[in-house]
Parts: C-alpha cells; sequence; structure tokens
C-alpha cells in the first residue's frame, strides 16, 4: 500500500465557468487555468501521482502543451488511473476536501464523488468529499480563490467493483 497527498488552488475570475469535480456550479464567478481548473481533480489527480512515484500534473501534462488547453480534467484524471493502472496498482480510497467561501458546494458533493468513481473505475462509496469555508480570512475568504486538498491510497490488487 502506498499513500498519497496534495493541493491545489485556483484563482476565481469573472467570465469562467465554475467546473469542481466535473461538475458545473452556476456562479458568477469562475476559476482560472490553463485547462478546466479543476482543483479538486487535480489535488487528487496529484495525490494519485504522488502515491505511485509518478511525479505531478505539471510533469505529465505540461501547462504549456497546447493539447490541455481548456481541458475536462475529468479527461487528466482518466489518464492518471491509467497511469497509475500500468504500474499494477489500484485506487483504495480518496478524501478530499474543497475550501470555498461561495458558492455553497454541499449540493453538488454526490455528483463530483459520481464523477471521480467513474474516472477511477471504483466505487463511489470509495471517494469522500468534505467542504468547508474559509471562515472569510485570506484570499479563499475573500471569494478570490478556491482551494482543494486530497489524500489517497493505492495498494497492488484488484479493486472493490
Ligand atoms: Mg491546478
Amino acid at each position: 500500500m502506498r499513500i498519497g497527498h496534495s493541493y491545489d488552488i485556483h484563482r476565481l475570475v469573472s467570465g469562467r465557468p465554475l467546473i469542481l469535480g466535473g461538475v458545473q456550479i452556476p456562479h458568477e464567478t469562475g476559476l482560472l487555468g490553463h485547462s478546466d481548473a479543476d482543483c479538486l481533480l487535480h489535488a487528487i489527480a496529484d495525490a494519485l501521482l504522488g502515491a505511485a512515484g509518478l511525479s505531478d500534473i505539471g510533469q505529465q501534462f505540461p501547462d504549456t502543451d497546447p493539447a490541455y488547453q481548456g481541458a475536462d480534467s475529468q479527461v487528466l484524471l482518466q489518464k492518471v488511473h491509467a497511469l497509475i493502472t500500468q504500474k499494477g496498482y489500484c485506487v483504495v480510497n480518496i478524501d478530499a476536501t474543497l475550501v470555498a467561501q461561495a458558492p455553497k458546494l454541499a449540493p453538488y458533493l454526490f455528483a463530483m464523488r459520481q464523477n471521480i468513481a467513474r474516472c477511477l473505475h471504483i466505487l463511489v462509496e470509495a471517494i469522500n468529499v468534505k467542504v468547508r469555508t474559509h471562515e472569510g480570512l485570506d484570499a479563499i475568504g475573500n471569494k478570490e480563490a478556491i482551494a482543494a486538498w486530497a489524500v489517497c491510497l493505492i495498494d497492488q490488487r484488484e479493486p472493490v467493483q
């Protein structure tokens, strides 16, 4: 068994869709980035790559590559799943925390978990996503950014399907 963790943060700007966990969420601002800037999926992908000793998404999918401009991060997560599968690992579970002052994300968490589970070919019960505010502090608390933390466990055995 191997453990991995990661963190990601993206700036909130007007004129961009807000996409978290592959779910488009109605909001007046969205996350800025080369891809769809889905910080939750980026944190999860980085945690999985870290657990498998495969560096990070910046190395695997460079933001200088036009192929990833506006990319759906669910596709990146599927590619990460393929990479760790090639090394003989399956995902045991993932625990993630979104930190956002606004909007309220609780109604979307189950849909996010379903997307993540589908990308990783595991049960939705193996994915946990929590959300909390930043108590009004700093850039996240000022609604200028959204961040995500993720921890994962991978193992060299068949996944529970
Ligand atoms: Mg990112």
